[in-house]
């Protein structure tokens, strides 16, 4: 099975379907099979060992992804924020590979000896060139079909290689069955260098739901495009959920069903101010890796509405939880050692299944004897299999001996409605070894002083958690895609040596 052999379903089973952008001048399946078929030619005519693709994201890139795979080469979607000496190491991993670049990045990929077209270029040459006359779909299940970088907020980005069977194995697990999506739409606002990109634009051609795709998001744009396009299912990751619910916008939005939300911890105030907005609307928190081909764990509907109806504590605090594993996915909690641990015992989060590549370009597999991969995420099952997530690893605060999640003092401290984003970090400490520190961002014009968010965070959690500094600046570092940057954070913190300052 190939991703590549999705598609053909697809066209088979309902070729005269749009199934990538608007309604009325979108690509239907069978278009699709056939702009895929036409630019695997133009890759075999570049013997093109790979496909980069640089720029936001557009009907260019599904195209480019089933191409690739019909051609069985990898796609590799590069972050365009990237800093150019980040560019030139990562690209010079895909020496032989075609480019496709917005205007703005061509000359970075022309750089590195890249033979480089623009989006708009390689669309054109899909629908201009002859597809072969078997179309070529020879992928084996396990060529690899997309490479992508980790994002880099903990180690140096890693190119994480996702074979054929992987995406495939996810996509059964995560889709009940095919052609399951007539009138339904799906708007994928992460970037194309996302995994969360790559899994939907597949799942949802499997399901026979057309994709929309937002070159940027900003909350107004969101909001207008599920209006106009009737859109019904949404992916976004917490900090888009966090504008899109603040924002000024109208929030009307009808015909939105389904609002799947995932990729960093979603903020409790966040979860709870869109539920009461949108009662229509069944959320969906999907817990997942790049090198577990996205989603293992999801939060469904039912388990949002009865975690809100609930009088029982237990079933209440699983709002905070990120559900139970998919079919075909095995998580176990493990301690450093790799014993394996009980319900309710905090470890490390361990993972095994199909879809879980846990490889890396030029490194290999990163498993255990038992396949099991370390997301290098902490957390604990309760004892009917929900996980929750207590955030990386790497990331715990140790003060004194005691060992701290800074995302449960952040969700604490972005409860307090004066407070607009935060991050929460360890700072060697002479006394205790680390000492907690939390960067706070203010709504515009409101003053708080740190002594009333003090206060705030000792009215939920013990005083050993409360932080022992606040600072207060306009923003906080965060990826495009909402994650904390939390080793910016500290450098700020410990090289600037910032003076605790109050709000001006
Ligand atoms: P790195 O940080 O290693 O550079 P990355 O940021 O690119 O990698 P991804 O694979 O995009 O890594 O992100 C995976 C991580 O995101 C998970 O390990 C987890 O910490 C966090 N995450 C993903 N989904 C959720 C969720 N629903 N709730 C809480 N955290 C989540």
């Amino acid at each position: 099975m190939n991703i590549g052999l999705l598609l053909d379903m697809a066209a088979d089973g309902f070729g005269d379907r749009v199934v990538i952008g608007p309604r009325d001048s979108g690509i239907t399946a069978a278009q699709l099979r056939s702009m895929a078929d036409a630019g695997a030619e133009v890759i075999r005519a570049h013997s093109a060992e790979a496909v980069v693709y640089l720029a936001v994201n557009g009907p260019a890139f599904p195209v480019a992804m089933f191409a690739a795979a019909r051609a069985g080469v990898p796609l590799v979607p590069v972050n365009y924020r990237l800093g150019s000496e980040q560019l030139d190491a990562l690209l010079s991993n895909h020496p032989s590979a075609l480019g496709i670049a917005d205007a703005e990045h061509v000359h970075i990929l022309q750089r590195a000896g890249l033979t480089t077209i623009t989006p708009e270029q390689w669309l054109t040459s899909a629908q201009m060139t002859e597809p072969a006359a078997d179309g070529g779909n020879d992928a084996a299940a396990d060529v690899p079909a997309v490479i992508i970088y980790t994002s880099g907020t903990t180690a140096a980005p890693k190119g994480v290689l996702l074979r054929n069977e992987n995406l495939t194995s996810y996509v059964f697990g995560s889709v009940e069955f095919a052609n399951a999506g007539e009138d339904q739409a799906a708007l994928v606002s992460v970037p194309p260098y996302h995994i969360a990109a790559v899994a939907n634009v597949i799942s949802n051609l499997y399901a026979g739901r057309r994709t929309m795709v937002l070159e940027q998001f900003t909350p107004e744009q969101w909001l207008h495009t599920v209006r106009a396009e009737h859109i019904t299912n949404a992916l976004v990751v917490p900090t888009m959920l966090s504008r899109i619910v603040e924002s000024d916008a109208d929030k009307d939005v009808p015909s939105l069903r389904n609002l799947a939300y995932g990729g960093a911890p979603m903020p409790s105030r966040v979860i709870e101010r869109a539920l009461e907005l949108w009662p229509q609307v069944g959320f969906v928190n999907a817990y997942g890796l790049t090198e577990t081909s996205s989603t293992i764990a999801v939060l469904g509907p039912d388990d949002h509405r009865d975690a809100l109806a609930g009088d029982d504590e237990r079933i209440r605090a699983r709002l905070g939880s990120v559900g139970r594993a998919l079919p075909g996915v095995v998580i176990e909690i493990r301690d450093d050692d790799g014993a394996l641990l009980g319900p309710e015992e905090v470890g490390r989060i361990c993972v095994a299944g199909e879809q879980v590549s846990a490889e890396y370009a030029g490194i290999g597999r990163v498993t255990d004897e038992q396949g099991f991969f370390d997301t290098r995420d902490k957390g604990y099952l309760d004892a009917d299999g929900f996980l929750f997530v207590g955030g990386r690893a790497d990331d715990t605060i140790i003060r004194g001996a005691e060992n701290i999640a800074p995302a449960e003092i952040e969700d604490v401290i972005l409860r307090h409605p004066d407070v607009l984003d935060v991050a929460v970090v360890g700072v060697p400490d002479d006394d205790w070894g680390q000492r907690i520190e939390a960067a706070v961002v203010l709504r515009p014009g409101v003053e708080v002083d740190s002594e009333s968010l003090r206060d705030h965070v000792r009215k939920t959690l013990r005083s050993s958690k409360t932080p022992d500094r606040f600072v207060y600046w306009p923003e906080v570092p965060r990826t495009e895609t909402g994650k904390l940057v939390r080793r910016h954070v500290v450098d700020r913190l410990v090289n600037l040596s910032e003076p605790a300052s109050e709000p001006a």
